[in-house]
């Protein structure tokens, strides 16, 4: 009986502990969430606040002490997540910078590389142009040079040195000018004409007797030129119908042994023009183009026409020499029927002779 009765006492005690042991249970529970509560409002310095001894060898004895460590580790993961979250935010603002930054480079780069690819393809658009208004201009021609067309109307548009500039007038009237290219005024160079300019192509010593030292005489001088004369004419016939010849005895290095070929038609002058260039004669190479003369008389020097030019072959306006037998001697048409280049013919010859001489003496 007593075991049977002891049994009930037994369990009404394990249950009144089990009450007890319930009570605490919440009571704790209770705490802690208080706890957790204040410590999501209240901040927290984790430095000042010392940490339980977590020695699992040691049982805790007072809740409190557990409690405390609870909250401690709590509030450390509050914090650490705070940290973390932070920091990735930071990281993040960090990331969107470079990648804007980076994004940036990428459309400087293809803008470049649009602009780049841009050019290229003006550039092609233009050269293919070019091509395509050449092959135009190629086929005119040689209609043209068949007699079967007209002369193509690009050509008759000149070339200008520095367009927009005052034109130069020692290249307009003699088609020479000292400066050349490095000329500040403009040079205005028609694409065809009637007259033909062979740059440099008599040359004698003694266009270079300033320079060279060497003595000669006129007659000898005079000579050479008719036998140049002759080759050139013969040559030059093949080509058309000429009108004149004329070379200059100037020494100026942009002037000597110039001479100009005048055509009856711009037909037969760019038929020479095609076939002259980049020829040779006497080991040099021909340089021709077409010349802005049409007049000689504005061209040629009056004063060593009249006897008068004391710039000798430096002088800037042509100082001719005489052709043999007067031959393609003629004058431009703009110079009239009374050409005073014709008239002075004996003249310039005298001249010639008596500049000569000074020179020589
Ligand atoms: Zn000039
Ligand atoms: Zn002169």
């Amino acid at each position: 009986m007593q075991n049977i009765l002891a049994k009930p006492q037994e369990n009404s005690q394990l249950k009144r502990k089990s009450h007890k042991q319930w009570r605490k249970e919440v009571k704790k529970l209770r705490r802690k969430k208080i706890r957790q509560k204040e410590a999501q409002t209240k901040p927290m310095i984790l430095e000042d606040i010392p940490l339980p001894d977590s020695d699992d060898s040691i049982e805790p004895e007072d809740s409190e002490q557990r409690l405390l460590g609870e909250e401690l580790w709590l509030r450390r993961e509050l914090i650490a997540q705070k940290v973390f979250r932070e920091q990735k935010r930071k990281k993040e603002e960090i990331e969107a910078v470079k990648k804007a930054e980076k994004d940036k480079i990428q459309r400087e780069f293809e803008l470049r590389e649009q602009r780049y690819q841009d050019k290229i393809n003006e550039k092609k658009r233009l050269e293919e142009e070019a091509q395509r208004e050449w092959d135009i201009v190629q086929e005119q021609l040689t209609n043209f040079l068949e007699n079967k067309g007209r002369v193509p109307e690009k050509l008759l548009v000149p070339l200008e040195s520095n367009p927009g500039k005052e034109e130069c007038s020692f290249f307009l009237k003699t088609n020479c000018c000292r400066h050349d290219l490095k000329c500040l005024r403009n040079h205005k160079r028609p694409q065809i004409s009637k007259v033909l300019l062979l740059k440099n192509f008599y040359s004698h010593i003694s266009l270079e007797r300033a320079e060279t030292g060497i003595e000669f005489t006129y007659h000898d001088v005079l000579n050479d030129y008719y036998q140049f004369f002759e080759d050139i004419s013969e040559e030059l016939e093949k080509f058309g119908e000429i009108i004149n010849i004329r070379t200059c005895g100037n020494t100026g290095i942009h002037m000597r042994g110039n001479v100009f070929v005048e055509f009856e038609s711009m037909r037969n002058a760019m038929n020479a023009y095609i076939n002259l260039n980049g020829r040779f004669y006497a080991g040099k190479q021909i340089n021709a183009e077409f010349s802005t003369i049409t007049s000689w008389k504005a061209a040629v020097c009056g004063l060593a026409l009249h006897k008068k030019c004391h710039k000798g072959g430096s002088c800037n306006f042509l100082h001719l020499f005489p052709n043999p037998r007067n031959k393609y001697s003629q004058p431009c048409k703009g110079d009239g029927r009374t050409d005073s280049i014709r008239s002075h013919k004996g003249c310039e010859f005298l001249l010639l002779i008596i500049v000569f001489y000074l020179n020589l003496f």
